[in-house]
């Protein structure tokens, strides 16, 4: 079976991961320091913070900007379950609008509609959704007419860029995860960057317990500190996401040439002035998608689909009073399938793919 994820682990990590162990320094320790400073560096942001999570990121993010209570934040209904859950820990309340058909995220013209309508919503967090970045330069200025905060969910698109500036150096603050079928791994782990000093120390605090000052807690915070072995791993990945996402590229422009012509699907839409880094690869079907699936299954071809429903139709969203359908999610959420994309991936394992998905119902 050709996997839909695998992480590529080597010498790099190993010899780091060993040099911690001798160190005896598990927890907080340099290699930490080292990935905040050189991860936000690369993307371009003054500050990063790294966390137990993208979750936790995400969650710490939002609590820095100030979101508590019934505050309202905008999100996309198209997403992983934590993308909007972290607005739910705060004790916040989800807003949703409607994505684009083509590039999977939500569109400018649908945040300002829902920000017309509704003057309560304090933040919007987008998701650059299988690393596809979002429309900034329209983002960026409805952020500013309407005076909220924005928070960008990046998960999916380290490395990913928008008119030749990385995701993740556009918002007030911005999350990755480095789980492990991510652009680049640690285990588990995240971080926060942001170019405000203020929001940097907030966030700081928040994932330790609120302390600045050692066993003076000035809020309620958690312990969401990323380990020294965590960073260890960051750091070697991180030394190779140029090559990984280059892959990455490479792999879905394989996959395209050979795929686009097939009627009963359509590969990815790939927008002027932007780098897509392909976390997923991720085509439209045109025909019922269960017995497609099947078909990969029995051909060991591995694929995912992401999402199979929207947010506010999860069960747990329908509970909390939730039920909005989206013209183009739900649809879209019926008809997508990812197929394996990543770096690992062999010439015969790329011809498998094509030949695999080329020959169903023939
Ligand atoms: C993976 C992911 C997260 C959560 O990251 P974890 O590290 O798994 O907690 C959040 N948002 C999106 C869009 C993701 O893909």
């Amino acid at each position: 079976m050709i996997p839909i994820a695998k992480p590529i682990l080597g010498e790099c990590e190993r010899k780091k991961i060993m040099e911690v162990l001798d160190s005896g320094v598990l927890a907080l320790g340099s290699y930490v320091e080292k990935f905040e400073k050189r991860f936000s560096e690369y993307i371009g942001a003054r500050y990063g913070v790294s966390t137990t999570s993208g979750t936790s990121a995400l969650c710490i993010a939002l609590k820095a900007i100030g979101i508590g209570e019934e505050d309202r934040v905008l999100t996309t209904p198209f997403s992983f379950i934590a993308t909007a859950n972290s607005i739910l820990y705060c004790n916040g309340r989800p807003e949703f609008c409607d994505i684009d058909e083509e590039t999977f995220n939500i569109t400018p013209e649908n945040i300002e509609e829902k920000l017309c309508q509704d003057d309560r919503i304090k933040a919007l967090l987008i998701v650059h959704l299988y690393g596809l970045p979002c429309d900034m330069k329209r983002i960026l200025r409805i952020c500013r007419e309407y005076k909220i905060r924005l928070i960008e969910d990046c998960a999916q698109a380290h490395g990913a860029e928008y008119r030749g500036r990385r995701v993740g150096s556009f918002g007030d603050l911005s999350c990755f995860s480095f789980y492990p079928t991510k652009n680049m791994t640690t285990g588990e782990g995240g971080m926060i960057l942001t170019n405000n000093e203020e929001l940097a120390e907030n966030c700081r605090m928040y994932i330790n317990h609120g302390m600045r000052e050692r066993y003076r807690h000035e809020m309620l915070g958690f312990n969401y500190r990323m380990t020294n072995l965590q960073a260890a791993l960051g750091l070697c990945q991180l030394e190779k996401l140029d090559g990984f996402n280059e892959r990455r590229i490479q792999n879905a422009k394989f996959l395209s040439e050979n795929l686009e012509l097939i009627e009963f699907l359509e590969t990815p839409h790939l927008p002027r002035n932007v780098k897509h880094v392909f976390h997923q690869y991720t085509i439209k079907l045109n025909v019922e998608r269960d017995g497609f699936l099947e078909h990969l299954s029995r051909s060991g071809v591995g694929y995912g689909v992401y999402y199979p429903r929207t947010i506010p139709q999860q069960p747990l969203y329908r509970k909390l009073g939730y039920d909005e359908k989206f013209k183009i999610a739900d649809d879209l959420a019926k008809r997508v399938v990812s197929l394996p994309v990543h770096p690992a991936l062999s010439e015969e394992d790329l011809e498998k793919i094509v030949s695999v998905v080329s020959n169903y119902r023939k």
